[in-house]
């Protein structure tokens, strides 16, 4: 039987040992605050955001909101983003995505300073993944690193294949993982032959966005399995991009969804806004 990887366990652990690191702090009389920017009243927007105040709250992190209305304008949203990027009292700043049609969500994204960018999208700090150096790394890649690492997987040496190709969880998830020294293919929709590569992982880490796509016959024995894909099945229950019933039993580790990468997102999260007070304030 695969070793099942709890996300749920390992972030409660995690975000623990945050809540320990903010107490301190405090006593150096240093406080951290996030700050969360909605536009709109997208509902699963609403939820995200929720979640991340309640994260803050258990942690000590003091979170502000801006519930903005739809009908805001970019200039209105690049200066505030400007504002906050000046108040020194704010050590993180994040734009809930997606934005209304009428943003150019490049521009906003790249507006928040660098030192503040908590979600890791600014190209500054992408240029840091890439050339190895400190930055603030996309939460849901380096959830996933830090689940391995928990779960004792050793990453050095071993194939890795990442399926996907975005910009918030395929690259930098493949750059991560050549920073561990794994040898890295990145795969995605243009991809030729996707099962032999896939065959040849040890470690599969799979962010396509459709639901139970990868089966047994993608997977070689003995292979860990990381499903980032999150959906809702034809019965409203949580699935992710693995068929996880078929191939749980060929697999040596794998994450389940629920419970598995989505938990450790947010507490990748907390861990960037501590780091921006500590580092940048
Ligand atoms: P995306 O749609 O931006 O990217 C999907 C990638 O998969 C693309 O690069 C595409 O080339 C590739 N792809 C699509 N079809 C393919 C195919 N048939 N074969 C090979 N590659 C294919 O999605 P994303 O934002 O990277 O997210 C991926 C999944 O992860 C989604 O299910 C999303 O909901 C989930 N997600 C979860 C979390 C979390 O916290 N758990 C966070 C972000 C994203």
């Amino acid at each position: 039987m695969a070793q099942i990887i709890d996300g749920k366990r390992i972030s409660q652990e995690i975000k623990d040992s945050l809540k320990v690191q903010v107490e301190e702090l405090k006593e150096q009389g240093k406080s951290c605050t996030l700050v969360v920017i909605q536009i709109g009243n997208d509902p699963a927007s609403s939820v995200y955001v929720a979640n991340k105040k309640k994260a803050c709250e258990y942690i000590g992190i003091n979170s502000r909101s801006y519930e903005l209305p739809e009908e805001t304008t970019e200039d209105e949203l690049l200066e505030l983003i400007d504002e906050l990027n000046h108040d020194s009292t704010v050590h993180g700043i994040l734009c809930q995505l997606p934005l209304p049609k009428h943003m150019n969500e490049k521009k906003i994204l790249n507006r928040i300073s660098p030192q503040k960018d908590v979600d890791g999208f600014h190209p500054e700090n992408v240029g840091h993944l890439m050339i190895g150096e400190f930055g603030f790394v996309s939460c849901t890649p380096a959830g996933v690193i830090e689940l391995l690492k928990a779960s004792n997987i050793s990453i050095e040496g071993k194939n890795c294949v990442v399926i996907g190709r975005s910009n918030i969880v395929g690259k930098p998830m493949a750059m991560l993982m050549l920073r561990e020294n794994a040898t890295v293919t990145i795969c995605h929709s243009k991809t030729n032959d996707l099962k032999n590569i896939c065959k040849q992982a040890d470690i599969l880490i799979v962010a396509i966005g459709k639901p139970k796509y990868i089966n047994e016959e993608y997977i070689k024995e003995g292979a860990v399995v990381i499903d980032v894909g999150i959906h809702r099945d034809a019965n409203n229950k949580l699935c992710g991009d693995v068929d996880f019933e078929r191939v749980e039993p060929l697999c040596s580790a794998i994450t389940p969804v629920p419970g598995g990468v989505g938990p450790m997102t947010i507490c990748m999260l907390m861990k960037n806004c501590i780091e921006a007070m500590k580092y940048f304030s």
